[in-house]
């Protein structure tokens, strides 16, 4: 047993699945599946009652099903040491509370949050650390009574034992001594009877076996707890490996307040799954100094802990939708073509499900420029909106372009003969009718843009209107010259 790899990550069901939390799935994951018979668990740390909810659980799946990040041993999955959900294991927890009670490694403590709270003020005004005094660490029988006589329920600590600083290995991190006084008799069941986190998980890592302990630094803390209760328990203490942490560009560590975080919304934003998996690895893993992009089996191959540095990682959205636009360039067409059709039936409905061969050149023309998949509606949008929206700025341009109703009128009299409406004929003709006018090429082609498009830019502007055709052109031209002259 001692040898095999067993790792786990273990959200907290009380938001939407984040990157962090899916960055800690994936390289567990990555360790498992490179490790030959490697075990890689879900557990679901559901101990916040009043936060966690089942649709968060179901999020968490969800995403990591989307990333094909399938899980070994966990909810749905089962296995031998299930369950893997912590609210389904309360009465293990119990058992092993009663035990550490019973083996004086734990103590209990009738302090009220009023009592301790107002001794952690006396300590701040003193500039001193606020740790708990020990105050129901030696009681007599006859105080415990008087406590108990008061109706008061006891929390439980876990009696700190004396001793060298607590020696962490991480795998990453190297060698971490904590000194004992960083920690205090730390309260393992609160007086309302429910277990902490850091208790219950020590217990959880020895009951499913777990040989790797694979998280976010933000848990280093916690660590000489964990350690200190699975030793109590005469439990062999797993490695740990605390990963770096994750920033955003102003270098503040990454959280709500740089946007879309949530995996799912990456996802509906029209990511790839190959591009967050990438993304997310180099997160603090990399292979070399010149290599970026890698597919799943690659890091399969590829990844170690070794290669996971120290310093903070940043989150870098410029280089996502690089990225995005990588791997959006080499997928297979027509599996983005079908998402992208969903999209834009979703967006524009009847004008974009009238036509699938029109829609379809609309996809073509647009496909090769996006960045996210989502893109595409935005972008689309003139193509299937009559009459269209127009942007600001296109309006202002097209009202204040010299000679703008002359060109127009002009381009209107050159679509309306042309023979061929193709981009190529459409060029030819287009720079013939500048030069009669003595105008440059760029005075023919913006304002016919903005009458076509509503938009200052968007892509080639023959090649769009050879997908709007030849009627609607004129249509939208033909509306353009008034405009805006009503208002
Ligand atoms: N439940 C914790 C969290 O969501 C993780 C626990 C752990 O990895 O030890 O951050």
């Amino acid at each position: 047993m001692a040898s095999t790899v067993r790792v786990r990550v273990a959200p907290s069901p009380t938001g939407a699945p984040h990157i962090g939390t899916l960055r800690v799935a994936l390289f567990n994951y990555l360790f498992a599946r490179h490790t030959p018979g490697g075990i890689f668990v879900l557990r679901i740390d559901d101990t916040d009652e009043a936060r966690s909810k089942p649709e968060h659980v179901e999020e968490i799946k969800e995403s990591l099903r989307w990333l094909g990040l399938e899980w070994d041993e966990g909810p749905d999955a089962g296995g031998p040491y299930a369950p893997y959900v912590q609210s389904q294991r309360m009465a293990r927890y119990k058992e092993v509370a009663d035990r550490l009670l019973a083996e004086g490694k734990a103590f209990p403590c009738w302090c009220s949050a009023e009592e301790l709270e107002a001794k952690r003020q006396a300590a701040a005004r003193q500039k001193l650390a606020p740790r708990y005094d020990g105050n129901c660490l030696n009681l007599t029988d006859a105080q415990r009574a008087a406590y108990q006589a008061e109706g008061r329920r006891a929390a439980l600590r876990f009696r700190l034992p004396d001793g060298p600083p607590i020696v962490l290995d991480d795998l990453i991190r190297g060698h971490i001594e904590f000194p004992r006084d960083m920690l205090d008799h730390f309260i393992i069941v609160r007086s309302d009877g429910k277990p902490v986190y850091n208790f219950v998980s020590a217990i959880d890592e020895v009951d499913h076996h777990i040989s790797h302990v694979i998280r976010g630094d933000d848990h280093l803390s916690n660590t000489p707890k964990q350690m200190l209760i699975a030793q109590a328990l005469g439990f062999v203490v797993p490695h740990y490996a605390h990963l770096p942490m994750i920033l955003g560009m102003d270098k503040a560590r990454l959280s709500k307040r740089h946007g879309a975080q949530g995996v799912l919304d990456l996802r509906d934003e029209g990511f790839l799954k190959e591009t967050v998996l990438n993304f997310l690895v180099l997160l603090g893993w990399s292979y070399n100094d010149k290599d970026e992009i890698f597919t799943k089996a690659d890091l399969i191959e590829k990844f170690s802990l070794e290669r996971v540095g120290k310093a903070p990682a940043v989150f870098d959205e410029a280089k996502l939708l690089w990225m995005n636009g990588q791997y959006l360039r080499k997928a297979p067409v027509a599996e983005v073509d079908a998402d992208l059709t969903r999209r834009l039936e979703a967006a524009y409905g009847e004008a974009a499900r009238r036509d699938a061969a029109y829609t379809g050149r609309v996809i073509a023309l647009l496909r090769d420029g996006l960045k996210t998949l989502d893109e595409i509606v935005d972008q689309a949008g003139f193509f299937f909106a009559d009459p269209m929206a127009w942007d600001d700025d296109a309006k202002a341009k097209l009202a204040g372009w010299p000679r703008g109703k002359e060109i127009l009128e002009a381009v209107i009299a050159l679509i309306e003969k042309a023979d061929l409406f193709t981009p190529e004929a459409l060029e030819i003709t287009f720079r013939a009718g500048a030069e009669a006018m003595s105008l440059k090429f760029k005075d023919f082609v913006h304002p016919t843009r903005f009458a076509t498009t509503g938009r200052t830019s968007g892509p080639s502007l023959f090649h769009l209107l050879e997908v709007l055709g030849r009627d609607r052109c004129l249509a939208r031209l033909r509306a353009a010259p008034a405009f805006p002259s009503p208002a």
